[in-house]
């Protein structure tokens, strides 16, 4: 079939596509395995192992798996019997600072909540504070550094919310970590910096890899004090959640079997299912859910053209990675060959948005900030950076995008420290896969098959970004998981809907069975995979 597509219009149309030392607190089995490979791959690559000053300055390999510390059952997000989905968009699709949901937005707001707590204690309380303290557990401690937690876990601490964080003051943290700060608590001020945001144990039996604890002290003793969780995709949990009341969705649903049910009985599509049980759920009407909408999708084309529009450089951290979004975009819009050209500028949009994520810049998490290079891509690419949709036909498939993530924050999870990178980019290219087809005006059925057939082929996906910064293997990860998405896409709309033989809610079971099942060294801890297998000249 001839290609319809022009040099201002890349995307096929509808039908066809669119140390010599062990450090403290690190396992010395751990650590002679990393080094024993990274000299092997020196050899074999011919490049230098780093220096051990290098390797001081990455963070520490976590502990090996402890056997039995997964996830509590505890937690709302792994509760059994919670019935509907109950996330709205403003829970799901948050804009804060990169490069980590779960290490920079989680953990943000997590010491902003605590902030707040401590400014309703009374008086005669806080009277007594000295000082507070943050620490960071399991796959927070292990990784943070890279994913500049502390900076994060300060700002909010400091009153600072990832929405409206300056990346600028972020980045000043890095370049002047002795900076102290005002915390103003009724009558009391302290001061804190970097040095109360404390790296503690990699290891240990926590409800969630994504443990912190916050302490407000009066000398040694703990004067108030709450465990949080960070689980996933900037959602936050502490000791004790539970969480908000909300009005009843007007179609409830817990798989895409229900819903699809709804559809099919009320003859809705999948997007105005979400809006129905959005403004149920929520309280809010129709035009205020659209405001929202139409601000999440603003950031994301902003994400894209900044990223596309950054001058080449080098990312933050020891991996010294070069950035290419803007010259994969210069090239790609100029290749002769449609299809190509249509696959290099969807890989240059996700790559664009992922290096925003890499500098620390604002993301949108779709489903978290790893990923936020995917679905910005194909908003990008249906829109002004090429098909030119109507607005609300972006809106549409923003609505059954968030139906896919709402399904796999349910009945698995969204966190790579919980489920490696399968709950990351897999479930972002899923989101992709539906929003294409509902943006397109794709029936559920093919909505939901579309979805299905990006995650499977994510499924088994490990999460091992080398040096615990959120660039090797992620940034790229962002441009194949969008590109995955137009492929379940294409062939969803081209296969005959009712011979797909496997269900989207047996795919998202098969991720939550895999993501128990995976070791742990691949959970965002930097100890297996890629992880230790790069080495950094
Ligand atoms: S490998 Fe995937 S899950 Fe892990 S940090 Fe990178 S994007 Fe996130």
């Amino acid at each position: 079939m001839a290609c319809e597509t022009t040099r201002n219009e890349p995307f096929l149309p509808d039908r066809e596509l669119h140390p010599a030392e062990i450090p403290a607190g690190v396992d010395s089995r751990a650590f002679m395995m990393r080094s024993a490979l990274i000299g092997a791959t020196a050899v074999i690559t011919g490049c230098s192992p780093a220096t051990p000053e290098q390797q001081a300055a990455w963070p520490p390999p976590a502990a090996p798996p402890v056997p039995g510390s997964k996830v509590s059952p505890d937690l709302d997000v792994v509760k059994k019997a919670k019935g509907p989905v109950m996330t709205t968009l403003e829970e799901f699709y948050k804009v804060g600072p990169g490069p980590s949901s779960s290490h920079t937005i989680g953990p943000m707001r997590i010491t902003y909540d605590f902030y707040q707590r401590c400014t309703n204690l009374p008086a005669d309380q806080l009277a007594k504070v000295t000082g507070l303290k943050v620490h960071l557990y399991g796959s927070l401690s292990a990784t943070g550094k890279g994913h500049g937690t502390e900076r994060a876990a300060l700002a909010g601490v400091i009153g600072k919310e990832p929405a409206t964080v300056e990346p600028e003051f972020l980045d000043s943290l890095v370049s002047k970590p002795d900076q102290t700060f005002p915390v103003t608590m009724g009558d009391k001020t302290l001061t804190v910096s970097l040095k109360d945001m404390i790296y503690d144990s990699p290891k240990g039996d926590f409800p969630h890899p994504n443990t912190m604890t916050c302490k407000l002290m009066g000398d040694d003793a703990v004067l108030y004090g709450l465990e949080y969780y960070s689980v996933g995709g900037g959602f936050i949990e502490w000791k004790g959640y539970e969480p908000a009341k909300k009005g009843p969705p007007k179609y409830p649903y817990s798989t895409m079997a229900e819903l699809q049910k709804h559809a099919d009985a009320s003859k809705l599509t999948v997007a105005q299912i979400v809006m129905a049980n959005e403004v149920a759920v929520s309280g809010k009407s129709e035009a205020e859910v659209n405001a929202f909408i139409d601000k999440i999708h603003t950031a994301m084309v902003n994400i894209v053209k900044a990223g596309l529009e950054a001058p080449p450089g080098t990312l933050p951290g020891p991996i010294k990675l070069r950035t290419k979004a803007g010259e994969v975009y210069a090239r790609a819009k100029d290749d002769p060959f449609e299809a190509r050209r249509a696959m290099g500028l969807v890989s240059a949009y996700a790559l664009a948005g992922s290096e925003e994520n890499a500098r620390g810049h604002l993301v949108v998490t779709a489903p978290t900030s790893g990923s936020a290079g995917v679905l910005p891509a194909l908003a990008y690419s249906v829109g002004e950076g090429g098909r030119n949709l109507p607005q609300q036909k972006i809106r549409d498939g923003l609505l059954a995008a968030a139906s896919i993530g709402y399904l796999c924050k349910h009945n698995a999870t969204l966190s790579g420290a919980e489920g490696g990178c399968q709950a990351e980019i897999g479930v972002a290219s899923a989101m992709g896969a539906a929003f294409i087809s509902q943006a397109y005006d794709f029936a559920p059925q093919v909505v939901a098959n579309a979805a299905e057939a990006a995650l499977q082929h994510h499924l088994g996906m490990t999460c091992d970004p080398v040096a615990g910064f959120v660039q090797l293997p992620c940034i790229e990860r962002c441009a194949f998981g969008a590109i995955k998405a137009y492929a379940g896409f294409v062939i969803a709309i081209n296969e005959i809907p009712a011979h797909r033989r496997v269900e989207f809610d047996t795919t998202v079971a098969a991720m939550a069975l895999t993501a128990k099942e995976m070791n742990a060294k691949y959970k965002e801890t930097s100890e297996g995979g890629l992880a230790v297998s790069v080495t950094l000249c």
